[in-house]
């Protein structure tokens, strides 16, 4: 299988299993020469599911398109690689369950930002962005606000993003734009704290 980083051929298989009640066979691999590992699909042919765009032109669903998708909303974010792969199995696992043979890019978009806004508010903010093309600042300024509220409501413990060393510390990174975007709405006069 030829490697998505390097596109060197040659791989061992770290990892073999089955998936989705064993209709697919999920293998872990590690490219020969520069060693990215990546991961792989077996399934029977019949099992996909085409994707309809907005402008109805269909595609067959591309599960790589997915993972560099989120993989893009998540750069420089404390979100591992593993995470963003298991996060599209799940999805698209869940696609294939509705054993529906076409699903609207828009389902895929929303699941794809429910399943963002729990890793990473910052990735979650950014695909949304893409994603749902604000078109104002107003928008944007109301999915933070939404953002905000359902973290309030779930008020986890947010895993922190562990400082690396030689940078700043993670604050400034989540803290900083949301904290700003709302802070510039005149709407918010009643200032908190
Ligand atoms: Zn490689």
């Amino acid at each position: 299988m030829r490697c998505p980083h390097c596109s060197h051929d040659e791989d061992r298989v770290l990892d073999s299993r089955p998936v989705r009640d064993g209709a697919a066979i999920r293998r872990r691999r590690e490219c020969a020469s520069c060693q990215h590992r990546f991961t792989t699909y077996e399934y029977v042919e019949t099992g996909t599911f085409s994707v309809v765009k907005k402008d109805g032109r269909r595609e067959p669903f591309q599960r790589d398109k997915l993972v560099v998708g989120l993989a893009k909303a998540c750069e420089k974010r404390p979100v591992p690689m593993t995470l963003i792969e298991e996060t599209v199995d799940r999805i698209e696992t869940d696609l294939v369950r509705t054993g529906r043979a076409e699903v609207k890019s828009s389902d895929v978009g929303a699941r794809v930002l429910e399943a963002l806004r729990l890793l990473d508010p910052v990735a979650y903010v950014r695909f949304a962005s893409v994603y749902l093309h604000f078109s104002d600042i107003r928008q944007f300024q109301e999915t933070i606000r939404q953002l905000h509220d359902s973290m309030a409501a779930s008020s986890e413990p947010s895993s922190e993003p562990s400082s690396e060393p030689g940078s700043e510390p993670g604050r400034e990174q989540g803290g900083e734009q949301s904290g700003e975007q709302s802070g510039a709405a005149d709407e918010t006069t009643g200032s908190s704290a």
